[in-house]
């Protein structure tokens, strides 16, 4: 069996699974205000389809799955789609990406098919600016929180873009609330992907100025942390508190780019910030077989880009996080 290994050296172990495009918020950095144009019913994949899908890849090398979206919590089958994939062979972590406005009905649920670690985006949380960033109830968030909490879900990472007009003045109360829960802050660079991203990166912080605001209150450290992947970690000076930072902006991590992108038409995307896709819905639909799946999947492995270009081409990505998989 091939492994996937791209022109560059690199070794594809880590795919994240759009599940839909669909969302219950509209944060405005990820899917631009009125927009309607989210994929049909029949152009979704099918539980049964990702489920193939997903055990090919794990049958090339694949180990690590993240379930996202969109949100992945809309999508009715999703206890059973993690559930099946949690079983297939080869698989060994699986995690999810989560606005948690849904948390607290399917916590438990997520953690008996497998889930074990949670990305909970929460940009704010003072309700007015939440309700301003996302449309969503910041209180549905909390409560999806504490059910996580609750029922065992380890660890439990918070997710924060942090935007200079909105919240780069909560950055000092998001630590509390961390350190207070025992949850892991990861503070996000805003990517210009799509036009809403593009939009708000006019409200871009660079994370070497979140690290001088953290600095005031602690010192800080290198540190390692498990599954880590592109986030740089540090934590404090003879504490267990530990920030991540991703910065795609700043400091770019493609040389170590391990992912690709399944997207819930069944596009698999191999960058972030790049166009080179292979339309794996349609070779599906054919007919085509296991082997012949595989054989498509690691040629297109092959034109992975080396790097995305958000600096020097900010305008290039105009398709929206939410069916990418952020
Ligand atoms: N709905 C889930 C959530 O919000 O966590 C999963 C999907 S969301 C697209 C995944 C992550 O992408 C979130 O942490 C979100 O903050 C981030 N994101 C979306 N648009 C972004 C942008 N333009 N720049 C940086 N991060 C972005
Ligand atoms: Fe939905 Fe997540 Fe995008 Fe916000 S970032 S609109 S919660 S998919």
């Amino acid at each position: 069996m091939p492994e996937l290994i791209d022109q560059f050296g690199r070794k594809i172990e880590y795919l994240r699974l759009s599940v839909t495009d669909r969302c219950d918020f509209r944060c405005f950095y990820c899917i631009p205000k009125g927009f309607k144009d989210f994929s049909d019913n029949e152009n979704r994949l099918t539980l049964d389809e990702i489920v193939r899908l997903v055990g090919i890849f794990s049958r090339m090398g694949v180990s690590k799955i993240r379930f996202t979206g969109g949100e992945p919590l809309v999508r009715r089958d999703i206890a059973e789609m993690v559930t099946q994939i949690g079983a297939l062979p080869g698989i060994d972590d699986l995690s999810m990406s989560t606005n948690a406005s849904q948390l607290a009905q399917h916590a438990t649920t997520l953690k008996q098919a497998g889930v074990s670690r949670i990305n909970v985006s929460l940009d704010s949380l003072k309700p007015d600016v939440f309700k301003q960033i996302t449309q969503g109830d910041l209180n549905k968030v909390i409560d999806g929180l504490m059910a996580a909490k609750a029922a065992g879900l380890h660890p439990i990472k918070i997710n924060m873009v942090v935007m200079r007009d909105l919240n780069l003045g909560e950055v000092g109360d998001m630590v509390d609330f961390c350190l207070e829960n025992h949850f892991t802050l990861r503070f996000i660079e805003t990517m210009p992907i799509g036009a809403a991203g593009q939009e708000a990166t006019d409200n871009y912080v660079g994370m070497d100025e979140i690290i001088k605001i953290i600095e005031t209150r602690f010192a800080l450290e290198p540190a390692k942390m498990k599954g880590a992947g592109p986030a740089k970690y540090l934590k404090v000076v003879g504490g267990r508190l530990k920030f991540g930072f991703i910065t795609p902006m700043s400091q770019h991590f493609c040389g170590d780019c391990n992912r690709v992108r399944l997207s819930s038409e069944g596009t698999l995307y191999l960058c972030l910030g790049q166009h080179d896709k292979l339309e794996l819905r349609p070779l599906v639909r054919q007919g085509l077989s296991d082997a012949e799946l595989e054989q498509a999947i690691h040629q297109a492995i092959l034109q992975k880009p080396e790097k995305h270009e958000f600096n020097s081409k900010p305008d290039q990505v105009v398709r929206i996080m939410s069916m990418t998989g952020g």
